[in-house]
């Protein structure tokens, strides 16, 4: 079996399962019908249940972003007596039978190591990153699979602005939250439109905060560009489109995020092993999006993390339903 990731996939040799969970159930009749139940008046529902992810038009968004429905989780754990430890890097995971019995992090600032016993273990960590971190007997396989795992990469480059250059036909200035950018001659391939996700996202009124987006593998020549590069390219494409004006630019922003997304090619069609290799450790859920290597979005992710917990109210120790999370039908029944 050769698991060597290829950095580069061709877009047939990329499983129908990430098409699947990318647009679930929009087909063109629903969309159509969609079309047609708009122009008619109607009374909005919030909840917006009845409509396909990719026809939703609106949002419910934090007023300081999404990070800030993390800060209340934080605070409200911490009103209970309970401890969060930031800016520590799990390096060991000790195990004992099939139990994970403690975890030994590095502070990723002062470099110390500290270990502390485990008596659940909920993780986030990449599964490749996690199964290397394993001191247990790995069967090879498992090993060679978990490694063969690949995702694709992300940078951003935030951009502070006078003002964006296009606008609607009305003058007015545009309202999307993100745009796909097509351009084949831009490497750009989307844009965030901060201020439009919630007016708090900007200090000053009147400034506006784009984020560009730009997929790549870590370690290519798009990672590899010096943060200086990668505004000065950001700039330079989008005043090339007409989106800006070069000379708007107030303030920028580089971050790199490694792993953002988790891939359905490389070692993933052989995944089945890995999974039934973790879940025979009895204390240990992995859950959320790199924890499952799986396409989840943040509902998603937090599905499986409340799945797990009432599994372990209810002393349910079998864990198919958190690895059903985020599984069409369709594709069960596929399969
Ligand atoms: C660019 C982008 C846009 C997105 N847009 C949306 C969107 O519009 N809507 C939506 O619902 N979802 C969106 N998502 C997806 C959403 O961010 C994820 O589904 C969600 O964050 C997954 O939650 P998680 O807890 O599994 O992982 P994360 O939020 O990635 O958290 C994992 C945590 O584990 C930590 N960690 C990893 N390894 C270790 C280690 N060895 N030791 C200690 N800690 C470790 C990381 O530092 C991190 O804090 C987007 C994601 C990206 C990258």
């Amino acid at each position: 079996m050769n698991l060597t990731p290829k950095k580069y996939v061709k877009c047939q040799n990329i499983s129908a399962e990430w098409g699947a969970q990318r647009i679930k159930g929009l087909s063109i009749t629903k969309t159509i019908l969609h079309l047609l139940k708009r122009m008619l008046p109607q009374k909005q529902d919030i909840r917006q249940k009845d409509i396909e992810t990719s026809l939703i038009e609106q949002f419910l968004y934090p007023k300081h972003g999404p990070g800030q429905m993390w800060e209340t989780v934080a605070d409200k754990i911490r009103e209970k007596g309970g401890e969060i430890k930031t800016e520590w890097r799990v390096i060991k995971l000790h195990t004992e039978k099939n139990r994970i019995t403690s975890v030994t992090a590095q502070h990723t600032k002062t470099g110390e190591t500290k270990n502390w016993q485990a008596n659940l273990v909920f993780s986030t960590m990449a599964i490749k990153d996690f199964v290397e971190e394993l001191d247990s007997d790995v069967p090879e396989n498992v090993r060679n699979i978990a490694n063969g795992l690949m995702y694709r990469d992300f940078i951003t480059v935030g951009l502070l602005l006078k003002d964006l250059k296009i606008r609607n036909k009305d003058g007015s200035p545009i309202t999307d939250n993100w745009i796909y950018i097509q351009e084949p001659d831009v490497k750009v391939g989307r844009l965030q439109v901060f201020n439009n996700w919630s007016p708090y996202m900007v200090k000053n009124p009147g400034t506006v905060w784009i984020g560009l987006e730009y997929f790549c593998n870590e370690g290519d020549t798009l990672w590899s560009l010096s943060d200086k590069a990668l505004e000065e390219l950001a700039g330079e494409e989008l005043d090339k489109i007409g989106i800006i004006r070069k000379t708007d630019i107030l303030d920028k922003v580089v971050i790199r995020m490694p792993k953002t997304y988790p891939a359905y090619f490389g070692a993933y069609q052989h995944f089945e092993v890995v999974r039934q290799f973790l879940d025979q450790f009895e204390n240990l859920y992995p859950i959320g999006r790199n924890g499952m290597h799986r396409y989840n979005n943040q509902d998603h992710s937090m599905l499986t993390a409340m799945t797990a917990v009432d599994n372990i109210l209810s002393g349910e120790t079998d864990k198919e339903n958190i690895w059903a999370v985020n599984t069409e039908q369709e594709y069960h029944e596929e399969k």
